[in-house]
This record gives structure tokens, sequence and C-alpha cells, in this order.
């Protein structure tokens, strides 16, 4: 690629020294890009994290020739959904941890942080416990969000501020969608306690009443194919939840990190937020660069499988998102995977807020936006590595363990070919879902191989890993430190 630079003795470390040293794994001869830009260098791994990055290295035991490559810190995913039950449509999703981490380190993810729900009247640590039962055969490492639905549960807020010293960083709340919403009294309250002890609060920002009240005027009138699905939802519910969700973290003191914001307007009221003083992370997902609203013109059955929360809007709002991207003003990307089958999504016309919301894409996630994005100009590959890798880490109380290729971190590295190409088959993906909203789409430029801990977990799209290798990741006390 043209824009390899030489590694030069001030970007790189320990040449000197590791001039006679050999390495049980060695990667070799890339074009590695982490915190400062592309350099040309070698990397040493031992015991499952990097032991040197220099000029050049011995070949190690196990020695990867990185030659024409890219080699980033592994892609961290901060917004998954394995294995839920949706309250909304009364049906299982198909990917647990194994299928769902399976899918995401061939993608070149080796970092999920999945949404740990509490149930109706249960306590907090019920919650992290099933959850921590159900990541037992996860393939990469993991965290939570532990989603708060219910502050009737005694001692709810004393939970809460438990949280953080249990190795959470975040937590996550919904403005919409019973049964998950808080009531706004609720909100205030959890983004105090969060403010006192420096949880990060993820929220799902859709103005409630808004869309409570035109999805029951779709419905009364008889609009309740998917057709009407997106008018139901507006932008502007988007945009007024983020203004207000600013304004109350900013009363509180509290850190707001807005997940899969879909619109211009949302990133804008989130940016008037920010300027206006408010902590406030920026979330975007790729079910809203890649595709828009008009997908729900489709024949309905095929429409229903784009359903997603909030739903596609305009290309203006894509072009905005791109350029929220590209400027830095978006922090994170991430797919809130969720994995239903064509018949969950429906094979006959459902009214629309029956169909359950999501889809499978942990798996193209990260190739898509390198394909897409750096190779065609629309984001530097310093971008990109942000984007998927050192933001979260450190929004999140990972880094510098996770989100970069540095001495002492975790041996998390993807190598993506720039010339590789890759056509989306939902039939050689590894999610259980049965159809792909991508299918049949080529992209050039796709993560080849992918270390996890140290160890080759996936090489040429085939799998060299088994279930319950992922470990729990416990947050630092220095999260949201972007
Ligand atoms: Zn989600």
């Amino acid at each position: 690629m043209s824009h390899i630079l030489c590694a030069t003795r001030s970007s790189v470390s320990g040449d000197h020294q590791e001039r006679n040293v050999s390495h049980e794994m060695t990667v070799r001869n890339g074009t590695v890009v982490t915190g400062g830009g592309p350099i040309r260098a070698d990397i040493g791994i031992d015991g499952g994290r990097i032991a040197a990055v220099a000029a050049r290295l011995t070949p190690g035991t196990t020695d990867i020739d990185a030659s024409g490559l890219v080699v980033v810190p592994g892609a961290i995913d901060p917004h998954t959904h394995f294995a839920i039950y949706s309250a909304r449509s009364r049906t299982r999703s198909v990917d647990d941890y194994e299928a769902g981490t399976r899918a995401a380190l061939l993608g070149g993810v080796t970092t999920v942080l999945n949404c740990a729900f509490q149930r109706p009247g249960e306590d907090l640590d019920t919650a992290i416990g099933r959850e921590l039962e159900l990541a037992r055969m996860a393939h990469i490492d993991y965290g939570f969000h532990v989603a708060v639905t219910d502050l009737d549960v005694p001692d709810s807020l004393g939970q809460i501020r438990r949280l953080r010293s249990r190795g959470q960083a975040s937590i996550k709340v919904f403005t919409s969608l019973a049964p998950y919403l808080l009531p706004k009294r609720d909100l205030l309250r959890v983004l105090e306690v969060a403010a006192e002890t420096g949880l990060i609060v993820n929220v799902h920002v859709e103005d409630d009443a808004l869309c409570t009240h035109l999805t029951s005027r779709s419905l009364e009138s008889g609009r309740s194919s998917v057709a009407h699905y997106a008018s139901a939802r507006p932008a502007v519910a988007e945009a007024l939840a983020v203004e207000e969700i600013g304004v109350y973290a900013r009363a509180a003191g509290a850190s707001v990190y807005f997940i899969y914001l879909s619109s211009e307007a949302g990133v804008r009221a989130a940016l008037r937020a920010r300027r206006a003083g408010t902590r406030a992370f920026i979330e975007t997902r790729p079910l809203y660069l890649f595709l828009d609203d008009t997908r729900y013109s489709l024949p309905v059955t095929e429409a229903q499988r784009y359903v997603c929360l909030p739903p596609l809007r305009t290309p203006a709002d894509q072009e905005a998102l791109w350029h929220g991207l590209r400027s830095g003003d978006i922090d994170t990307y991430a797919t809130d995977h969720v994995a239903w089958t064509a018949a969950q999504k429906g094979r006959e016309e459902l009214p629309f807020p029956e169909v359950p919301a999501g889809v499978s894409n942990v798996q193209t996630s990260v190739g898509m936006l390198f394909a897409e994005g750096v190779r065609k100009g629309r984001i530097s590959l310093s971008r990109f590595v942000e984007l998927t890798a050192t933001n979260p880490a450190r929004i999140f109380g990972l880094w510098p363990r996770k989100g970069t290729i540095a001495v002492g971190s975790d041996a998390d590295i993807v190598l993506i070919d720039p010339a590789r190409r890759f056509t989306v088959r939902s039939d050689v993906l590894a999610s259980r879902a049965d159809f792909d909203l991508f299918e049949g789409q080529e992209f050039v430029g796709w993560p080849v191989v992918t270390v996890s801990g140290g160890e080759v977990v996936a090489s040429d799209g085939q799998l060299l890993s088994s279930p319950g290798r992922g470990r729990f990741l416990q947050a630092t006390q220095q999260g949201a430190a972007v």
C-alpha cells in the first residue's frame, strides 16, 4: 500500500535488545497500525501478550509473514446481544455465545461487550451471574453492560454503586421500548449514581412518548406493515431523547454513551450536548452506514428483515454518519449483533412492532468498514483503528490491555489483506441466522488472520479455536478516557 511508512528508531521499541531473543510467536513484515499511525514493524508475542514491537525480530517458534498485510489491534465490538430473549417479540435469538463469538473472531473481532439484561423484579447480581454462565462457551474475551430495567427492586441503587468495584465499567438504560424503559425520574437517579461511581451510562435514545404515539396512530389507521415503520420512529425522536439525556447527564455530572445513533439530527444533538459540557460518547452501527430506509419498500416479508431499532434512515443521514466517522465526532462502531432466522423475522406480514429488531453482523462488520471506509478513502487507517479498537477500549476501561499493539498488551491482533475479496454468503457465515442483509455483495479488503491472546484462532476463514477459551474482562478504573 502506498502509505506504508518505514519504521524509525523513535517509533518502535527494543530493536537493540531484541536482536537475539526468540519469541513464541512473531508477526513480521506487516504494516502495523496503532496509536501514532502506520509503521513497518515486527511483533513478538510471549505468554499471550505482546513482548516486543521492533523494526526487525528473529522469527519466533511460530512465525506469521504479514508481508503486504495491515496489522491492527483486534476489534472490540462494544455492543452485541448473544442468547437474548426478546420480550417484545416473544422469541429467542439463535446465536448463543459460542456461535456469536465464533462469528466475531472469524471477522476480526477479539473482544465483545454483551448486554446483561435485568429481568423484572430481579437483582443485578442475578442478571450478571446468568450472563457469566451463558458466556462460559465464548471463544474470545468478553465483558458486559448491565441493562438496568427495574429500579423497584430493593437496594437497586446500592447494587449499581457496587458494580464498579466488581469490574463493570458501564450500565445500560432505555428511554423507550417497554418493558425495558425506565421512567424519567429513575433515569435521573441512575445517572446520579453513575456519576458518583464513574460508571458510563449507555443509553438507548428515542423519545418514548413520540414513538408510542406515532406507532399507535399508525396501527389504528391500518398502517401496520413495515412500510410505515420508519415514520413511526423518526429521527426527530432520536434527537429529542439525545437532547434530554444530554441535559440530564449534565445536571447529574454523569458520562453517557449514546448507542447506535442513526441520524444526522441525533448526532447533531449529541454534539450540542458535548459543546454544552456533557461528557458524551457516540456509537454508530454498520446498518446505518450501509443501508437506507428505501429497504422498507421491498416486498413485505423481505422488508421485515431490515427492521432494526432505531429504523434505517435516509441517504443524507448515511452521509452525515460517514462524516462523523471521518471527523472523529463519532467514537465507536458497533454492530448490536442479534441473530434471528428469516422465519423469526416473519415469513408473513407482521405488524411492525412485532418484528424482532436487529440482525447478525459481527462477522462482517470489520471487513465492511475496512473495504468501504479505508479502501475507498472515506476514513484513514488510524481512524479505522480508533473506531474499532482504541476508543471502545478506552471508554470501557479496557485500555491498554486491549485496543492497542504495545508491549504488555494482550496479543489480540488482526491481519487484514487489502486485496482480499470476500463475498457475503449466509451459508458460510458462522451465525445461525439463515440470511444476511448483504448476501451476494463483494467487498475488497478483508481480515485473513485473527490472533487472540497469542493464539491464532482464525486463518483464511478456518476456525482454529475451541469454545470456552474466552475470559471475562474486569474493567479498570480508567474508563472514559478518550
Ligand atoms: Zn442493543
